[in-house]
């Protein structure tokens, strides 16, 4: 029916009108909102409503150029925040397209990766362990195909699936035969012919259960929101004063009111959320040109939290590049032990190496693939003894169990292969290999090996134990009565840029915890070489993690500084995750198994690996590393910080420009001078001085100070209290300059002449823009030089103030504008003071920041 074939699947001119036909294998839960949408959005708030009545009342009083003007302030407005909202959108769905899963499927013969959404019904599928499944389909050719249904039926064992003809009411949960969009792989592998896609799956029939496709607004969002919320109830209660004593004391009732209610737009910070979403947003993309995606806005923030790494050893903190050392027999005199030992890096393996005369071409776990390369140096053909040994059974590899086994024909009858960590080998084994048979294997045989083996461990090697059996039938157990044939040492050497990293993360006050399934002596000797941990430290067993519980109070403390656990499993680290919790800690861990899922779901930032990670721990973490590397990780919780501090720079500096606003309003509305800002004159300050420099300063690099003091707590404000004493500070200095500015031309320069309260307006209103702008390079990181800093050296910054000089330039030469914002002509003289007094402010904030500093600049 679907024009597919179960060995070459769909053609290309299929695929092409099953796209027209089926559409995209997509699920929408809620239609986004269109850009129409998002843009007339964009008026209903607030700010928009006090100027529409503002605008309102100038028509009343037939001040019309007033009146247009407000109304173009309006639309400028919303076309900013239109842009903003749509830059920020096209960012999200990218990074959602960089973080969708792909898909296998056979076209035209070939085994090709497709991105999840192209997978049209008639493809056909390969899945194996640890992948999502893409779409519904019908299950046929699996091997041992168990699959995880918990996210479609909540059931959290895994389901044996089959090729099977069932009848066509059976219930969904019943369907063996099919496998379910959204579920995945636990075990085994298959092929499946696709049946449905996108809203057409039963995933996709209950939608609406599944959660918003829309992105929540993250605790940073809430957070500016609730401040927004406050700011306005504060400029309420001012304006509502100053309006009261104006009416007492002045007559003009109409600049009253438009002053007042210019004044509370001026005071309303409505840019800031989405400034802050856009930061965060330009902070994704940033990451993921870095090779890290962040799944979640929210993760930004968390990010730059971080308390704890919790890392695995093999591949994020080693090379991943494993080769043998030794291959040491129980009997290193026979020829037969090394044949044996032999056999089981080869057949005991399911990896493999192509090699042709150019290169080299490795698939599979690389531990087995080190045993394999082994084993070709030893001039094994790995061809011809897999033919002559050919596989019957297999216990797979685990995590939990750490070692595998395979059952093998051979001439005279069957053969078990069996390796893994040498402590679990070593139980199974009741024999061992000596001269050339296998003989009872004694304590004192065991605890031998055992030694042997912490003496490779010691020296930072993986320890693989080997063991075989012969047996008559195929049913015979694969894991009792085993003889010990010897162990592998094994070399996985310290990842190169791994050392730098985390002495980063030291300064930073960010513990680093290695987690590994390995032996402790390999875990601990990478441990020191990576700085890690010190020579005293030992390691915690994952057996032994669930004493914690037990453990007293002064114990406890020293466990949660503990940096190394060894042979921990996967359930191991969902309970580290818990217990780091409970202590207070922001807890970034590092998986890629099926079974690390849990745990990377539990932690406040998963993170999965992007090469060597299943599909499935991908899906669970809030975070992938496209190269797998531990520098990466570091690398985000920089950029994490760097983002909350700039989102906490704009934040202060936004608050600071417009509390200055307001102290110079009030001063000059309380003492009744005749000199008063005109609300469109505010309205323009705004637009220049605010949203210019502030989206500049949110992209700022990060400072020399970054990763130099302990993580912030994420339940904290903000701005902290000392941040905020800045802000009034800095709204106090430059609103006395820029008083003191009207002072000094009126009773210096002016003398003569009668008092001109449009010059001394002028004055107020250039010198309050000029110190703003220079307010700027107040933003920089205490205990800065001034020229050598983020901030003076973030190139947007000099921008946003070109683009400003400009439009200052522009306002004298567009007749408009400048009867709009009631502009004279000045003297040089009046330039003078009024550049004069906006240096003094800088000179002053430099001057208190200076006296202020408690950090120390760097060395
Ligand atoms: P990490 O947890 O840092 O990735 P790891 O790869 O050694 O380290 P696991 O994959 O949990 O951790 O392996 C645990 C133990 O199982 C290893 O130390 C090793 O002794 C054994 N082991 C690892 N891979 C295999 C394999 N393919 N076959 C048999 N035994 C293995």
């Amino acid at each position: 029916d679907l024009s597919s074939d179960r060995e070459n699947g769909l053609t290309f001119s299929v695929v092409a009108e099953h796209i027209q036909e089926y559409g995209y294998n997509k699920i929408d839960v809620a239609k986004e909102k269109g850009p129409l949408l998002i843009f007339l959005s964009q008026f209903h708030n607030l700010m928009t409503y006090l100027l529409l009545f503002a605008s309102g009342l100038s028509f009343w009083f037939d001040e019309r150029l007033d009146a247009i003007a407000i109304l173009l302030v309006i639309l400028i407005n919303s076309l900013i925040g239109f842009w903003m909202e749509m830059k920020a959108r096209i960012s999200m769905s990218a990074l959602k397209n960089l973080a969708s899963i792909p898909a296998k499927v056979f076209r035209e013969g070939k085994l090709v990766e497709i991105p999840g959404e192209e997978v049209v019904p008639g493809d056909v599928l390969y899945v194996e362990s640890g992948d999502m499944i893409t779409a519904d389909a019908r299950v046929f050719n699996p091997t041992q195909l168990t699959v995880n249904e918990a996210s479609l039926t909540g059931e959290a064992l895994s389901v044996e699936k089959l090729e099977a003809d069932l009848p066509a009411e059976t219930p969904i949960a019943d369907r063996k035969n099919m496998v379910f969009k959204g579920t995945f792989v636990a075990t085994g592998n298959t092929k499946a012919l696709v049946v449905a896609t996108g809203m057409k799956t039963e995933l996709g029939k209950i939608a609406g259960l599944v959660q918003s496709s829309d992105q929540e607004a993250t605790p940073l969002e809430e957070k500016l929101q609730t401040f927004s919320r406050t700011l306005i109830y504060i400029t309420i209660a001012l304006v509502s004063i100053i309006f009261a004593v104006g009416v007492f004391t002045n007559g003009d009732y109409v600049e009253l009111l438009e002053t007042s209610i210019a004044l509370a737009v001026a005071a309303i910070p409505e840019g800031l959320p989405i400034v802050a979403t856009l930061t965060l947003a330009q902070g994704m993309m940033l990451m993921a040109s870095k090779k890290v995606i962040v799944k979640k806005l929210s993760a930004v923030e968390t990010l730059g939290g971080t308390t704890i790494i919790c890392s695995d050893k093999t591949g994020t903190l080693t090379q991943n590049k494993i080769e043998v050392n030794e291959a040491k027999a129980a009997d290193e005199t026979s020829e037969k032990n090394k044949d044996i030992l032999l056999k089981i890096a080869v057949l005991c393996n399911t990896a493999n190496i192509e090699i042709t005369a150019r290169k080299t071409k490795e698939i599979g776990d690389p531990l087995e693939v080190g045993l394999l390369n082994y084993a070709h140096s030893k001039d094994i053909s790995i061809g011809t003894l897999r033919k002559e040994f050919p596989k019957v059974k297999e216990d797979p590899f685990s995590s939990e169990s750490k070692m595998m086994a395979t059952l093998h024909h051979s001439k005279s009858g069957y053969l078990v292969f069996v390796k893994g960590a040498v402590e679990e080998v070593l139980k199974k084994c009741t024999h061992i290999f000596s001269g050339s048979k296998s003989v009872p294997l004694d304590e004192k045989g065991r605890r031998k090996w055992l030694e042997v083996s912490e003496n490779f461990a010691a020296l930072g090697m993986k320890v693989i134990g080997g063991a075989y059996k012969e047996a008559r039938s195929e049913n015979t157990s694969l894991t009792e009565d085993l003889t010990f044939a010897g162990v592998f040492s094994l070399m996985d050497p310290p990842a190169k840029d791994v050392v730098g990293a985390i002495e980063e993360c030291k300064h930073a006050g960010i513990h680093v915890v290695m987690i590994t399934g390995d032996h402790p002596a390999t875990a601990k000797y990478i441990a020191v070489q990576l700085g890690i941990s010190g020579e005293e430290e030992i390691p915690i067993l994952g057996k032994d993690m669930s004493a914690y519980e037990h453990l007293t109070k002064h114990e406890k403390q020293a466990w949660l500084k503990a940096s190394i656990f060894a042979r921990v499993s996967p359930s191991n680290k969902l309970d580290l995750v818990k217990v780091l919790q409970k202590n207070g800690n922001i807890v970034g861990m590092t998986g890629d198994g099926v079974n690390d899922a849990p745990a990377l779901k539990k932690a406040d930032i998963g993170i999965a690996m992007g090469i060597r990670g299943t599909q499935v721990a991908q899906e669970a973490a809030d975070m992938v590393l496209k190269d797998d590397a531990f520098s990466s990780i570091v690398f985000a919780i920089r950029q994490g910080r760097i983002i909350f501090t700039n989102i906490q720079k704009f934040v202060a500096f936004l608050l600071s420009c417009n509390l200055s606003e307001i102290f110079v309003v009030s001063v000059v509305a309380l003492s009744n001078l005749h000199f008063q800002l005109v609300p469109l004159q505010i309205l323009f300050i705004n637009l220049v001085t605010d949203m210019f420099p502030a989206l500049a300063l949110s992209l700022s690099g990060g400072d020399a100070f970054v990763m130099n003091h302990p993580p912030r707590n994420p339940k904290t404000p903000i701005l902290d209290k000392k941040q905020w004493y800045g802000v009034w500070i800095h709204a106090a200095v430059i609103s006395v300059c820029t008083l003191l500015a009207v002072y000094i031309s009126h009773t210096f320069f002016h003398t003569g002449t009668q008092f001109d309260p449009v010059l001394c307006n002028n004055i107020l209103f250039f010198t309050l823009i000029l110190s703003q702008l220079f307010h700027v390079f107040n933003m920089s990181a205490p205990g800065t030089s001034f020229f050598k800093n983020e901030v003076f050296r973030n190139k947007y910054i000099w921008y946003s103030h070109l683009i400003c000089g400009l439009i200052l330039v522009l306002i004298f030469y567009i007749v408009p504008i400048r009867s709009a914002l009631k502009i004279k002509d000045l003297l040089p003289e009046d330039w003078l003071v009024i550049v004069g007094s906006s240096l003094l402010s800088l000179i002053i904030i430099q001057g208190i920041k200076l006296f202020g500093k408690v950090e120390k600049a760097p060395k």
